[in-house]
């Protein structure tokens, strides 16, 4: 075996991964987990984490990850800052290409999340937290009273409009185009909702604000028009993307997202697990993600315990 092997390899370092990696410690299997560009994953672009139980007051979301982070580390997990570039599962031990070694594991454990769409505008960037958010469960609860702008026309952007009517005096649903690629029933239900209005065949071209979302220039895409329009909050509900790009050799499904057998972490490859917003597109809850997490760490325990007897 090469210097570089471990028992478990743990791709990815959100509430799944380092969930994972606590529980793979506590077990005795030293994992190593690549923590990939973004260390905490996307908890760690959102502010207050007000709804993952144990913190009554709430927490911030890149504290919470850091707390995790060493969690693990204080049961000999190792977190190292390098991203997985290519991964050869064609035959065990597995081996991770990272950006500056390579590794081999008897165990991988996938945990590399989901990212949410973006438009790609400076503004959302700089904005992001203070205004800018992808996750209207995480942050509606800081809009009480204001009006916000929810981006899309899928499923999503349907239930979130209608989720953000519990906080937000108004909410403004805005979609590039006049037909809407979500459900009727949704669209019905967000119609009928005398919170929300609908915006369409509108974007947005920028987002406003110094410290904090104060408008947007919205333009309309039959007229080329852009007006300024006051805003205290824009959300992104224009689709996640899975980060499974590099596992072209699994089970994924149409959106690719990874598939994991019913009740369980087990993939379409014997020995590789996963666990969080990688494989779910449904709930993408740090607590869901978390509880994952800790799933993966004992399939991939008993598996790995299976292989010696
Ligand atoms: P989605 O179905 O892919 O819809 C994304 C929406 O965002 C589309 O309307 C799209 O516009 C718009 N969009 C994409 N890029 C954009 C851009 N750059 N600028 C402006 N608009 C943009 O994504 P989703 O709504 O997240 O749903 C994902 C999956 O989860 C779907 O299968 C959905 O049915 C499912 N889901 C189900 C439920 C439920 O049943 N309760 C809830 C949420 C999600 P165009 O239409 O013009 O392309």
């Amino acid at each position: 075996m090469s210097d570089n092997h471990y028992d478990v390899l743990v791709l990815g370092s959100g509430p799944a991964g380092l969930t994972a990696a606590i529980y793979a410690a506590r077990a005795d299997l030293k994992p190593l987990v690549l923590e990939g560009h973004q260390p905490g994953g996307q908890l760690t672009i959102t502010t207050d984490v007000e709804n993952y139980p144990g913190f009554p007051t709430g927490i911030m979301g890149p504290q919470l990850m850091e707390d995790m982070r060493k969690q693990a580390q204080n049961f000999g997990a190792v977190t190292k800052f390098e991203r997985a570039e290519k991964v050869d599962f064609s035959k065990r031990p597995f081996t991770v290409f990272g950006e500056s070694e390579t590794y081999t594991a008897d165990a991988v454990i996938i945990s590399t999340g989901a990212s949410a769409k973006l438009l790609g505008l400076e503004s959302e960037t700089r904005l992001m937290g203070r205004g800018v958010s992808a996750c209207a469960t995480c942050d509606g609860f800081f809009f009480r009273d204001k009006e916000i702008i929810v981006v899309g026309g899928g499923d999503s952007a349907m239930e979130e409009a209608n989720f953000l009517t519990k906080f937000a005096s108004k909410v403004y649903l805005m979609h590039r185009r006049e037909e809407f690629r979500a459900s009727k029933i949704m669209v019905a239900k967000a119609k009928a909702n005398p919170k929300v209005e609908l915006m369409l065949n509108s974007t947005i071209e920028e987002i406003i604000g110094d410290e904090n979302v104060t408008a947007v220039k919205v333009k309309n895409t039959k007229t080329g028009d852009v007006n300024e329009m006051k805003i205290d909050g824009v959300f992104m509900a224009i689709g996640h993307v899975p980060n499974t790009q590099i596992f072209d050799m699994m089970e994924k499904d149409e959106t690719g997202y990874l598939i994991t057998k019913p009740d369980s972490t087990y993939t379409s490859i014997e020995g590789v697990f996963a666990c969080g917003d990688v494989q779910d597109h449904v709930y993408r809850q740090a607590i869901t993600a978390a509880g994952s997490g800790c799933m993966a760490a004992i399939d991939a325990e008993r598996w790995l315990e299976a292989q010696e007897s």
